[in-house]
């Protein structure tokens, strides 16, 4: 009888372990989608940083072209205003035009300092635009990497839970259909769905409730299966 019933507990001891098993590979498993994002969100954020400096780039270049048209504006006007020097009929005229020509000129070694200014600017810019386009490319082979390794876990942690669930299938078929059944209830009613725990030291090792001294010596008899008062879980003398 004892060793009927130690079989028994036995058999679904070893169904219980596969099945914390199987829902490790599982998590493990719900958890891939989650990293694939992460990854995908480095690289993103990368790819971001390079288009935003090409964008300050390329608004600065256009800046400097504008400022370069306003310059050939200004200088033919600086033309027209010594044409008109040139041909002054009045001395009031005369003025005018340097006058004109005096303000052209500071006009237009204004613009030519904003220009080397600029140049400044986008030279610094485009050293940003080098490091981030060399950054994003780092990025993106790195990424390239992790996300290769996740897919080849998420091949291997297929395998495994496909292997165990074949244990699983085996290790239930071992089980009388009476007891399986009530272990799959025992199971829904856990929160980590293990129906199954030794007991040890007058305690059953699932909740930590002391075991009265009658029903921990029938435990250790091993003459019927039992089950906590508290947790409900099977239980079983842990030096079975
Ligand atoms: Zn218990």
């Amino acid at each position: 009888m004892a060793e009927e019933i130690r079989e028994k507990i036995m058999a679904l001891v070893r169904l219980q372990q596969l099945e914390v098993e199987a829902s490790r590979f599982q998590k493990a498993l719900d958890d891939i989608p989650a990293k694939l994002d992460a990854l995908e969100q480095v690289l993103t954020a990368a790819r971001s940083d390079f288009e935003t400096t090409e964008t300050s780039l390329n608004q600065l270049r256009k800046k400097y072209r504008d400022k370069e048209a306003e310059l050939q504006t200004m200088e033919t006007q600086l033309q027209k205003s010594l044409q008109k020097l040139d041909g002054a009929a009045s001395n009031k005229e005369y003025q005018s035009s340097l006058t004109e020509i005096e303000e052209g000129r500071k006009k237009i070694s204004g613009i030519e300092d904003g220009l080397l200014a600029d140049l400044d600017e986008i030279e610094k810019e485009e050293r940003c635009v080098v490091a981030a386009k060399i950054f994003f490319q780092t990025t993106g082979q790195r990424i390239e990497k992790e996300r290769q390794e996740v897919n080849q876990t998420e091949k291997e942690l297929s395998r495994d839970l496909e292997a165990v669930k074949e244990k699983i299938a085996k290790a239930k078929a071992e089980i009388e259909t009476d007891l399986l059944k009530r272990f799959t209830i025992v199971q829904s009613q856990q929160r980590d769905r293990v129906a199954i725990s030794p007991a040890g030291a007058m305690q059953c090792r699932g909740c930590h409730l002391n075991l009265p001294p009658q029903m921990f010596n029938e435990l250790q008899r091993c003459e019927e299966l039992m089950f906590c008062p508290n947790c409900q879980r099977f239980i079983y003398w842990e030096e079975l």
